[in-house]
């Protein structure tokens, strides 16, 4: 698989299996009305698996399925059974609100899926109401529960830490992390999309959760595997567990982000910041071979440039600034993160 124009591999796939979601969470979802993708024009299971073939044969390492909220689509135990026996993948993960993964965690554990994502904001059942709108914490906790209970491991919480809205849970979620031997990562707000009307005030950078955490705990930087991970890790000195910060506002990544991501509606994106996709979909239906396919997969990978974060940063710190909603960004619905 050729590296693309910054010398940078493909290894990672994010697939989206669903733009749909059960929550309306205000830094993804905050619009009340969404046009969503049509049942026809959604990949079948059997074309997601196709797809994911080609890329794994063109040296992706890791899968990562993600919606909108990958649970409600029906049936998801069959994908993951399908991905996790695709030879030569090494990692296969899911990301999920939780809400549902109750009465899915066993089945999905049997179909192969070793580890998850949950998202998790806050442990105030008030404030998670008003973050995702419509969720309830309880059920996420169940299903948080029920991970525990089918073996996941690790289950790593994603929390995106957004000023004036929940900064003040960097610390019970630590505690609630350490108590439930969970890896936290802490997201920065970010401007994906221009629906979810980003500024950088908005954004509790790095340094100021690791602040909020050193006042609290004794803390030390881990060693640093696999650079292409978006998140920077820290331990606990006081053996209380790891956590993450993923810096892409404030510390952006892309010089070695090896990320590919592919909608519900078969389309390449090459960036989590793009402003469109490459319709792999049409040309899968009109009857392309494997090799035709792959060809253009890494043709479209061979020309990537994207560095988003890293020019937004150079904005922000320009005298000019920053106008997140000059750029026509994807939703994130339709991406996943
Ligand atoms: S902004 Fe784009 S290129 Fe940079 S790390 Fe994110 S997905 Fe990768």
């Amino acid at each position: 698989m050729p590296n693309d124009t910054l010398g940078r591999p493909l290894k990672d796939l994010r697939i989206s299996v669903t733009d749909r979601c059960n929550f309306r969470c205000t830094y993804c979802m905050p619009l009340n009305e969404y046009s969503w993708i049509e049942r026809g024009e959604l990949l079948t299971y059997e074309e997601i698996l196709r797809l994911a073939g080609l890329f794994v044969r063109l040296g992706v390492e890791k899968i990562r399925v993600t919606g909108g909220e990958p649970l409600v689509r029906r049936k998801l135990d069959v994908l993951i059974r399908g991905l996790a026996s695709l030879e030569g993948i090494q990692d296969l993960s899911l990301t999920t609100n939780g809400a549902l993964l109750a009465e899915q965690a066993e089945a999905l554990r049997a179909a192969g899926l070793k580890r998850i994502n949950l998202s998790l904001d806050t442990l105030d059942a008030a404030k998670f109401r008003r973050i995702t709108q419509r969720g309830e914490l309880s059920e996420v906790l169940k299903g948080l529960e029920a991970a525990e209970r089918c073996g996941f491991d690790p289950i790593k919480i994603n929390a995106v830490i957004e000023r004036g809205v929940n900064e003040d849970e960097i610390v019970p979620l630590a505690e609630f992390a350490r108590a439930h031997g969970l890896t936290l990562r802490y997201i920065e707000f970010m401007d994906v999309g221009n629906a979810n009307q980003w500024r950088m005030e908005k954004v509790v950078g790095k340094k100021e959760i690791l602040a909020t955490l050193a006042a609290r705990f004794p803390l030390r930087e881990a060693h640093r595997a696999d650079t292409s991970s978006p998140a920077v890790n820290y331990e606990f000195a006081d053996g209380g567990g790891a956590f993450g910060v993923i810096a892409s506002v404030t510390e952006p990544f892309c010089r070695d982000c090896d990320r590919a991501r592919l909608t519900a509606d078969g389309k390449l994106v090459a960036c989590l910041v793009a402003q469109q996709g490459h319709d792999l979909k049409s040309l899968l239906r009109a009857g392309a071979s494997d090799r035709e396919l792959m060809e253009v997969i890494a043709g479209l990978w061979r020309q990537r440039a994207d560095r988003y974060s890293e020019e937004r940063l150079v904005a922000l710190q320009s005298p000019s600034g920053y106008e997140p909603q000059r750029h026509a960004k994807m939703e994130m619905i339709v991406l996943g993160g």
